[in-house]
Parts: C-alpha cells; sequence; structure tokens
C-alpha cells in the first residue's frame, strides 16, 4: 500500500487542521458546524430518525435510531451526505461529529480529487465507518451535481438492471407479524428476521398472508451449527431464497461448515465489513452483504462488488435504517447486485429528502444527478 503517501496526506491534514482552529462546534439542527478554510466546505448536523413500528431483531429492539446528517457546499453546488447509527456498530452522533471535527476538506483543490480526499479521510482514525461514508457520500452527490448526471450514469450501469427490494418484518407477536405483512403487500420480496426464539411461527404466519420469495436474517440469533441446518432444511421448503448471518460472526469454522452442507445460500452481514474482509470470507460464505455504513461509502463498496464477483461470491446491497440520502445512494449501485434489502427510508416516519422509489417491488433510479435525491426542508 501507499504507506509514504498516506503518511504525507495524513500529516497535510494534521497540519491544515491545526491552522484552521479553533473549529466551531454543532449547534444543533439550524445551527450546524462549518468546518474547512477553502472552497469545499462540510456541516453536519445530528437527526433522529423516528421507527413507524418498533423494530426488534435477535438481541436487540428500538422505537428510534440517530443519525448524522451532512452537506459538502463547493462553488453553488451542495451534496448530502448521511452516517446511520444503529446501537450495535459502535458509533454514535457523537463519535461521527468528533471525527467529522477532524475532516479539513479545505486543503484539497476540488471535489474531483475524490481518491486523495477519501483515503485521508480513511487515515484520520481507524474505525468510524459510518462517519467516513457520510463524507464519502455527500462527496459522490456533489460530484454528481457537478456534471449534471446521477451516479449510475457516470458508472456506465442499465436502470432496468436494478432488482427488487425487500422489505423487512421484524421478529414479533404473530398479530403484529400478520398486520406488518399485509402492510407490505406492495413488496415482492420481504426479508423476515428470525433467531428470537419463534422462527416457525413467524415463517408460518407470514406464509398465512403471502406466497412472495423470502429473504431471512438471522442477526447472529443461532448458535448450534447442527440446529441450525435442521432449521435451514426447513425453510428451504418454505420458499426462502437465502439465510444471512445464521451463526455468530465468531463461529467461523462453523459458519463455513454450514455453508458447505446448506441447500440455500448463507451470506455474510455483521461478520463482514469492508474490502479486505471479501478475501478472508471466500469459502466460508457464500456471498456477502454490502452496507455503505460498513464500507466507508460508496467508493468502496463498488470495489468491494467487483472483488467479489471475481471471487465467485453472490452480491446483496443492504442498508440500516436511514433516510432516503443514503438509501438512493446505495441504489445507485443495486444494478450490480443479487439482491437488495434498501428498505431502511420506508421504516421511518419523518423522512428528509425524497429520492429512489419502490415501483411494483422495484428499485426505480431517477434522473436527478448525484445519489438522486431532492431535500425536503431546510
Ligand atoms: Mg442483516
Amino acid at each position: 500500500m501507499k504507506a509514504g503517501r498516506r503518511t504525507f496526506l495524513k500529516s497535510v491534514g494534521v497540519a491544515s487542521l491545526a491552522t484552521t482552529l479553533p473549529l466551531t462546534a454543532c449547534t444543533g439542527p439550524k445551527a450546524p458546524a462549518v468546518i474547512g478554510s477553502s472552497k469545499m466546505k462540510l456541516s453536519f448536523r445530528p437527526y433522529e430518525l423516528q421507527l413507524q413500528h418498533t423494530f426488534t431483531v435477535a438481541g436487540n429492539s428500538r422505537n428510534t435510531t440517530p443519525v448524522v446528517l451532512t452537506e459538502i457546499e463547493y462553488e453553488g453546488f451542495t451534496g448530502y451526505g448521511e452516517a446511520s447509527m444503529p446501537p450495535y456498530l459502535g458509533e454514535s452522533q457523537e463519535s461521527v461529529m468528533n471525527f467529522l471535527k477532524k475532516v479539513e476538506l479545505g486543503q484539497f483543490k476540488d471535489p474531483f480529487l475524490m481518491d486523495d480526499i477519501l483515503e485521508y479521510v480513511d487515515f484520520i482514525d481507524k474505525g468510524n465507518r459510518a462517519a467516513k461514508a457520510c463524507v464519502d457520500i455527500a462527496l459522490h452527490d456533489l460530484m454528481g451535481k457537478m456534471v449534471g448526471q446521477p451516479l449510475y450514469k457516470l458508472w456506465g450501469l442499465n436502470p432496468d438492471h436494478t432488482p427488487m427490494t425487500s422489505f423487512t418484518i421484524g421478529i414479533d407477536t404473530p398479530d403484529m407479524v400478520r398486520t406488518k405483512t399485509e402492510e407490505a403487500r406492495r413488496f415482492k420480496v420481504l426479508k423476515v428476521k428470525l433467531g428470537g426464539g419463534n422462527d416457525r411461527e413467524m415463517i408460518e404466519t407470514v406464509r398465512s398472508v403471502t406466497d412472495v420469495p423470502l429473504y431471512v436474517d438471522v442477526n447472529q440469533g443461532w448458535k448450534d451449527k447442527h440446529a441450525a441446518l435442521d432449521l435451514i432444511h426447513w425453510l428451504s421448503e418454505q420458499g426462502i431464497e437465502f439465510i444471512e448471518q445464521p451463526l455468530p460472526k465468531t463461529q467461523v469454522d462453523d459458519m463455513a461448515w454450514l455453508t458447505e452442507n446448506s441447500p440455500l445460500p448463507i451470506i455474510a452481514d455483521e461478520a463482514f465489513q469492508r474490502i479486505s474482509d471479501v478475501a478472508i470470507f471466500k469459502g466460508v460464505y457464500s456471498g456477502v452483504n454490502i452496507k455503505l455504513m460498513k464500507s466507508t461509502g460508496l467508493r468502496e463498496a463498488h470495489k468491494m462488488i467487483t472483488v467479489a464477483r471475481a471471487m465467485d461470491m453472490q452480491v446483496m446491497i443492504g442498508c440500516m435504517t436511514e433516510t432516503s440520502c443514503a438509501v438512493s445512494a446505495a441504489s445507485q449501485l443495486s444494478p450490480l447486485v443479487d439482491w437488495a434489502d434498501l428498505d431502511g427510508n420506508l421504516l421511518i416516519s419523518n423522512d428528509l429528502y425524497e429520492g429512489v422509489q419502490v415501483v411494483d417491488g422495484k428499485i426505480t433510479l431517477n434522473e436527478l444527478p448525484g445519489i438522486g435525491i431532492m431535500k425536503l426542508e431546510s
């Protein structure tokens, strides 16, 4: 790797930061912090997403999700970005904003130096993947707006090749599962969360309402590989297409055994974060679930799809609970994947953007430049 270049970029960033202090603290939604000394300026603010239903997966329940919204301004154009922090990721609004205060974009001549800029951002500190993603997304949006084209066109992707998106049904009582499944009738694929101790009841309840294909996400909720395989054999007879993260990510040998013996593809989610993980998990999983909040954004996610394909692995693109900002960004890559689970914006009641739409269950890209969104309020 280009160690010398990275050291140089990091030192430039630190030196530049020192000359632009003091930094403005973020003071709330109406007064975003502005960091930067030249034309390109990064601002950010915290925001709380309200979920339409309590969302339960193996391990936790929640009614809200904290996010941080970013904007990068340059020569009259504004790019939008977002970091979403469900609790299990280990990031928070505070950690994201503390990271963003260190990001000095003013040192770069223009947004088209994306490779240099995002490498510099990556080396400010380790981890902080969602924080890095919200810079990456805003920068891609800005670049697309400056050239007047949506990202999928700049990447040469055919919008007709977008997949259906699944809609997620969380772990709940049979009555609530039935209600949620009926509300999701416009979707052609559903993703059902399992691992809560009522797996067969969950599937049977969903199946009492609909015959659409189902994805299953266990969120590491099963512990025994033999019991897991028995259940997967039963699920393979229920119209299930794949199983996501059935065992804890630490049970690597058990997962490899399960993948080898399973009649359904096994997809890595919690175990899988960045591009270096793709090679590690060849043979352990059938495929990978790529999410911008794990991959540090679009730039690395795009590369990860290429690497996974080269290794003959299947590719899914997913999301956290997010506004239409981050979901529309991820959708720009969706013509490249086998499966999409891009429903995060549809689970909330206070979206701030309008972007990608779901038409007859299919992800439908628009002609708006960049990540394809319009801001609904300031
Ligand atoms: Mg998952």
